[in-house]
């Protein structure tokens, strides 16, 4: 049969280049759809950006593989096959999850430490030598008008003039703050914690103590989660939840930091404090993931807390989701009822998985009943111990049963 002819105007406009945007721009241009991708960092500052995410599930991890970026991730990350849960009143380890278990599921039974910003610094050097990519450094999006036919983005370039882009469709990227999802007048329904969350980077090895890769400490006064990362130089992060009263000076001082971190895990002299940073934590999915050919990606379409690290991976997962319709569109193989299918699937996911796991996640570390705390760890022993739970807990944590999931959506 001879192909469709292809009546669409290119490119697809991407706004963003954080994750979520550079993995559907690479999917796109790798099946042949040029791209325009906007981004308002400029090659100076790109790389200066606040520590986010960086935990990739298995999931995740196959998708980066699709387009060749897992093998640019690897050796900057720490294969991290097991997880840990640990009583922090008690000091002791309740239960030691191994990915091992998701051998016969996925090619990569672990998870890859490796930061948003090394990720998206390896995508970006993908995507500029990519000639269907037209990669716009330095240019901020101001908003965008759409018609039956496509759309028009303005922006400031680099140069700091107002100029108009045309392109089939716009995807915004753009994280949480998202201009699109304000245009197009969708709700982001929601909540916001009160209090926010401390990051602390230490250079110090946790691992003398007992501490696994990734480890969530569950503690009824100051729950925390601690991961390590990378370097030079190699580091830890810590997170604690703070007092929604307490300002962001008298939290991130040096010696209120190094008192928590002592508090938490007393040691002879001082912490090698590296960075910090303070952030608030939201639950909150857009309503609608598309109004005509505006969509909605990633934190624009929903942001998490991130305990159980789901943010990042949960939008690269929309980006694939995504990138396989509007390839069908555009070679005239699908019409744009694939893009309600894309809300239907990944919104589902961003409600039923993402928001629901990670207030679970939340709640179970804060517990301050005893006889709840105790009831959550007695099952958490329970799942680690038999392997057929630890798979089922592990294909839930790791992202696969959502992949699944969506699939089975119409
Ligand atoms: C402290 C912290 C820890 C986290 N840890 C994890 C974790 O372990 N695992 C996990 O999965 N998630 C985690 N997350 C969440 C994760 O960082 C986000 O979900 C993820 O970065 C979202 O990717 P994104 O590409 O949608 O948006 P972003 O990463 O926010 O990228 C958006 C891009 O758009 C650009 N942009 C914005 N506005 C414009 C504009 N007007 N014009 C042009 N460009 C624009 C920005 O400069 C940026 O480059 C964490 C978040 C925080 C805050």
């Amino acid at each position: 049969m001879a192909p469709t002819k292809v009546t669409e105007p290119e490119p697809v406009i991407v706004i963003g280049a954080g994750p979520v945007g550079l993995c559907l721009t690479l999917a796109l241009a790798q099946a042949e759809i040029s791209v325009v991708l906007i981004e308002t960092l400029s090659h100076d500052n790109f790389l200066d950006q606040v520590p986010r995410a960086g935990s990739n599930h298995p999931a995740t991890l196959e998708l980066f593989d699709r387009i060749g970026l897992y093998e640019k991730l690897e050796p900057r990350g720490i294969i991290a096959p097991k997880f840990h849960y640990w009583d922090r009143q008690e000091g002791s380890l309740i239960a030691e999850f191994d990915h091992a278990v998701l051998k016969n599921d996925t090619k990569f039974p672990f998870v890859l430490q490796c930061e948003r910003i090394k990720i998206v610094e390896e995508a970006l050097k993908m995507a500029e030598a990519n000639s269907l990519i037209s990669v716009r450094m330095g240019t901020t999006f101001t908003g965008f008008k759409q018609s039956a036919d496509g759309v028009t983005a303005q922006v400031t370039n680099a140069d700091g003039e107002v100029e108009t882009i045309a392109g089939s469709y716009i995807v915004s990227a753009e994280g949480a703050r998202s201009i699109v999802r304000k245009t197009i007048d969708v709700e982001f329904e929601g909540f916001t914690y009160p209090e926010r969350t401390l990051n602390i980077e230490v250079a110090y090895d946790f691992t003398k103590h007992g501490y696994t890769e990734r480890n969530y400490i569950s503690d009824p006064v100051e729950y925390s989660n601690l991961f390590h990362w990378k370097g030079p130089p190699d580091r830890w992060r810590v997170h604690f939840p703070t007092d929604p009263n307490e300002d962001e000076g008298a939290l991130t001082r040096p010696e209120t930091m190094q008192a928590r971190l002592k508090r938490f895990l007393p040691i002879d002299g001082d912490f090698e404090i590296c960075g910090s940073n303070l952030y608030a934590v939201h639950q909150r999915v857009a309503k609608k993931f598309r109004k005509g050919r505006a969509i909605l990606a990633g934190d624009s379409a929903h942001v998490n807390s991130p305990i159980g690290g789901m943010g990042l991976n949960s939008g690269v997962h929309d980006a694939f989701n995504l990138s396989e319709k509007l390839v069908r569109i555009l070679r005239g193989e699908a019409d744009e009822t694939e893009l309600d299918r894309y809300e239907r699937q990944r919104r589902h996911i961003a409600v039923k998985h993402t928001q629901t796991q990670t207030i679970r996640n939340k709640r179970l570390l804060e517990e301050r009943d005893p006889v709840v705390r105790k009831r959550n760890h007695d099952e958490l022993r329970r799942s680690a111990g038999d392997p057929e739970e630890a798979r089922k807990f592990l294909l839930r944590a790791s992202l696969i049963d959502s992949i699944r999931e969506a699939e089975q959506i119409a």
